[in-house]
């Protein structure tokens, strides 16, 4: 246990400096997006907090300022998911430097600090929402406990209201998609639950909004987490899902199957020359060692 717990420790601090030397070794250019494979991004918290299980995803907003205004400078093309998936499904044709931008779980930070940046270019993103938690108005087992250490981290912990999300819809950049209802490990419940968890958060989004929910982001978004399997996928189709978010690290090209999207997770430690090298290409190499990771290491969460 001490050592697989040392061996946990050294890889997570290794990974920043191997992502930074992958980059130089690759000469991953800025902006060498033209192999018609698609960046689907995926932010949580944007937020200077330090502290908590998940804190590897909490993006400082400066950090996200830098992101995406290197994506203005260097002429990406910022593909809503809704013209992505008409990409994908070859009824459009993909623009160069293509990529996706989308936030998971419905973090309030998202509307405080990315939101505004977004708008004022004019960058479209989709956030999926864990429903439950925005209608209850209550937070993550793991935010709970840094809030137990630090009440006044409320604001960075909390989660979207519905003015806000509505705000934000009403701006015409902004879409929302599923993240189940209660945040599970959706491939490990039986078919009836699994069920309840799409159709439900489906029905509630499509209330409140008024528009239909045809996206879905898997909670942990892992196969081998138990967080997607047939079932999953089945029951995707069964209540009228076009499209599915995994959190494989990857790219996407011509022929991805569209109930498991891969996407590529930035966390804190995504400064300019790291983003750039993920979006580029410089580590798709990732998936192998995430994949090789997850099978030694059990889910956290
Ligand atoms: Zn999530």
């Amino acid at each position: 246990m001490v050592v697989r717990n040392f061996t946990k420790t050294a890889f997570l601090k290794l990974l920043p400096l191997l992502l930074r030397s992958t980059q130089r070794i690759l000469q991953a250019k800025p902006g060498s997006n033209t192999d018609g494979r698609v960046p689907i991004l995926v932010y949580h918290k944007i937020t200077d907090l330090r502290l908590g299980l998940d804190a590897q995803w909490n993006v400082p907003p400066a950090m996200f300022a830098e992101h995406i205004a290197y994506l203005r400078s260097e002429k990406f093309n910022v593909l809503s998911l809704t013209d992505f998936y008409a990409t994908l499904s070859r009824k459009r044709k993909l623009p160069p430097k293509p990529v996706v931008i989308t936030f998971d779980d419905g973090y309030a930070s998202m509307y405080r600090h990315a939101y505004p940046a977004l708008k004022a270019f004019g960058f479209p993103a989709t956030v999926f929402i864990a429903v439950d938690y925005v209608e209850k108005r209550s937070l993550f087992w793991w935010d709970r406990r840094v809030l137990e250490r630090l009440p006044e981290a409320y604001e960075s912990l909390r989660m979207l209201s519905w003015s806000e999300i509505l705000e934000m819809q009403s701006s015409g950049i902004i879409s929302f998609g599923s993240h189940t209802m209660t945040h599970p490990h959706l491939g490990r419940l039986p078919v009836e639950k699994i069920e309840y968890e799409l159709a439900t958060s489906k029905a509630v989004l499509e209330r409140r909004l008024g528009r239909t929910i045809e996206f879905f982001a898997y909670p942990g978004g892992i196969r081998h987490y138990g967080d997607l399997s047939r079932e999953t996928k089945k029951m995707l189709i069964h209540c009228g899902y076009r499209l599915a978010c995994t959190s494989v690290f990857g790219r996407n090209g011509f022929g991805q199957n569209a109930y498991e999207l891969k996407r590529i997770g930035i966390e804190r430690t995504d400064s300019l020359p790291v983003f750039k090298a993920k979006i580029s290409g410089g580590c798709d190499w990732l998936e192998a060692a995430q994949t090789a990771f997850q099978r030694v290491f059990n889910n956290v969460y």
